[in-house]
């Protein structure tokens, strides 16, 4: 299979001089089309920091990161804003809607800029609100609808400009359980059908429903975990079991 993230030995220092902090050191690794990777560590990790930087919000120190081939650190500001709107996705634990903007308008913001026509628009996001049950909401404001039609409609925004590569940052994080159950087997649904997702999360149960977990430790890749062939329920518990080592490491 064909590589759709590429990430060769990045670096992010933060600070000058004496003060430097390395919060990203030597990470390498790929994703390929179709994925759905999970990434994991503790608070302080790094993992907000691979996300941003991944995400061409925040640019790395050292190395490279290739999406579809395409390095991303050549491109310049506009480029880049271009490329972020036109290939990823985003959702994130605050969902990040506008509260001025209803469901419909906030689920457009990806292609206010661009050249669909409106009838084209109307009808993607009528398509997007039926498949993710959220129709009946499309004209009411975010203060309207609970926390799980919230992250529906951001899951909806996300795929609205049909994009590479969806980065959830802690999406459950804000939801109950059952919201939180909904989501994550709306984003395998999505997976199933060939969208590939990178995750950021610190919880194993939301981690479980991943293909592939990461777990980064003071900026460094520490351990891979597949889920192959078992259930959801195994791989949980062997998420479970990798956590459990990683606490008593930190105590030593
Ligand atoms: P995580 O998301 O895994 O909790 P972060 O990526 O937020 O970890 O942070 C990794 C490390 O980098 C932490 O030690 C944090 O204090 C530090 N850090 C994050 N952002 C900055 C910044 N803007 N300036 C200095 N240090 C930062």
């Amino acid at each position: 299979m064909e590589s759709l993230l590429q990430v060769n030995h990045i670096e992010k220092t933060y600070g000058k001089g004496e003060t430097t902090f390395k919060a990203l050191n030597d990470v390498s690794f790929t994703i390929d089309h179709g994925e759905f990777v999970g990434i994991m560590g503790p608070s302080g990790a790094g993992k907000s920091t691979l996300l941003n930087v991944l995400a061409t919000i925040d640019t790395p120190t050292a190395g490279d990161i290739l999406v579809d081939g395409k390095n991303i650190a050549t491109l310049d500001e506009e480029a880049l804003s271009d490329f972020r709107r036109d290939h990823l996705g985003f959702i994130f634990q605050d969902y990040n809607l506008l509260d001025s903007l209803t469901v419909r308008e906030n689920i457009l913001l990806p292609l206010a800029v661009s050249k669909t026509p409106v009838k084209e628009t109307r009808q993607l996001v009528d398509t997007l609100a039926e498949r993710f049950g959220i129709t009946h909401i499309l004209e009411q404001y975010p203060y309207q609808i609970s926390g799980g039609q919230k992250q529906r409609t951001a899951v909806c925004r996300a795929l609205i400009s049909n994009p590479l590569l969806i980065f959830a940052d802690e999406p459950t994080g804000a939801l109950d359980s059952k919201s939180a159950t909904d989501l994550l087997e709306t984003l395998a649904g999505l997976n199933e059908a060939e969208t590939t997702i990178m995750m950021v999360t610190h919880d194993a149960y939301a981690a479980s429903f991943c293909r592939r977990v990461l777990y980064i430790q003071d900026g460094r890749l520490s351990k891979e975990l597949i889920r192959g062939a078992t259930s959801r329920d195994a791989f949980y518990e062997a998420i479970l079991e990798e956590l459990k080592g990683g606490a008593s490491d930190d105590a030593v």
